[in-house]
């Protein structure tokens, strides 16, 4: 019989797809790594597996022990998986401007959640930062992963996420495109192809506009889970060779085209990825092989950027259902 004796252990070994219409006009093959066939439907399912096991490794955490993280979204998923294989119990601190959907899925999961004011600076003992440190220190067996400093969170990719891709690619891969949040998928996918390539791989980073990471003022913007305004400690930009700046409008229309055209219901910062792919595949040979990452499933967006009045609401342009061209007869 083969089966996974849990579901913690199917984390990993992502299929690549290959993008047939949105890379109309595009010689080289544009491969998606699908990242939402992870258990927790995201590539954070895979630095919480490793950060977990690390802890574990290091007498960080133990029998009994409990998993402290500021987190409202994938992370806390994914962290939420290990934690019930092995028993732990699960904090998640959200801001409230997260409540709803998300907080009910960690809910749903089994984790508590604690809610804390938004409108605080992070040094206020009321904010998401402060409250999850002081339960970290207060809670005996207490772990904070802590995803923005946890190097084992990089590592996680060093060692999955980029052998699957060039065993995937038979070493065909020619650029690897992901976007940027902890830094820690295009650290360390970007640094395993790399090497393995002896250099010959080049790394994009797909940034929105208003992030610090691409340089350019910063300001809001509403694609999540990407772009940062301080620089992480799990971000290494030496692997990175370029960036390319995806505005809302472009980084929404493309998920909404991925979805529709190619089947892939993915979140915002899938569809800002793949704009970035594809403005750097426009001007490659045939020979290329452009892998672009999809982090998460699109079913965490449905009310906002797959929803019309939404769009229209914050000023993007929507193409009603049912009128989109079909791709193969336009
Ligand atoms: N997209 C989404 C939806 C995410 O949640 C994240 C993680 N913050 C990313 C992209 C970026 O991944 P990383 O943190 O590894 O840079």
């Amino acid at each position: 019989m083969r089966y996974a004796s849990h579901v913690a252990d199917l984390v990993g070994n992502t299929p690549l797809v290959q993008l047939n219409t949105v890379t109309r006009g595009v010689r080289a093959t544009v491969l998606a790594k699908v990242e939402y066939f992870n258990p927790g439907s995201s590539a954070k399912d895979r630095i919480a597996k490793n950060i977990v096991d690390a802890a574990e490794r290091d007498g960080l955490l133990g029998p009994g022990g409990t998993i402290v993280e500021p987190t409202s979204g994938n992370t806390g998923v994914g962290l939420a998986l290990v934690a019930l294989q092995r028993g732990y119990r699960m904090i998640f601190v959200v801001p409230d401007k997260f409540a709803g959907e998300k907080v009910a899925v960690l809910k749903a999961y089994g984790a508590e959640v604690v809610t804390t004011p938004t409108s605080v600076p992070p040094e206020d003992p009321r904010s998401y930062y402060s409250v999850s440190d002081r339960l970290a220190r207060e809670i005996p067996g207490a772990f904070k992963p802590n995803q923005f400093a946890n190097l084992n969170g990089p590592r996680g990719h060093y060692e999955t996420t980029g052998p699957e891709i060039w065993r995937d690619t038979d070493g065909r891969i020619t650029h690897f495109v992901a976007g940027i949040g902890t830094g820690g998928t295009i650290s360390g996918t970007g640094r395993y192809l790399k090497e393995a390539s002896s250099g010959a791989v080049t790394v994009i980073g797909a940034d929105p506009e208003g992030s610090i990471y691409s340089g350019g003022p910063i300001h809001g913007y509403l694609v999540e889970g990407v772009g940062e305004d301080f620089w992480p400690a799990t971000f290494d930009p030496s692997v990175v060779d370029g960036y390319e700046r995806v505005t809302d409008a472009e980084s929404f229309a493309m998920t909404r085209r991925l979805a529709r055209e190619e089947g892939l219901l993915v979140g915002g910062s899938s569809g800002m990825a793949v704009v970035a792919a594809l403005r750097a595949a426009k001007s490659l040979p045939s020979s290329a092989v452009v892998v672009v990452l999809l982090p998460d499933h699109g079913r965490g967006y449905l009310s906002k950027l797959y929803d019309d009045d939404w769009m229209l609401d914050h000023g993007f342009e929507v193409t009603p259902a049912g009128t989109t061209p079909h791709p193969f007869t336009s």
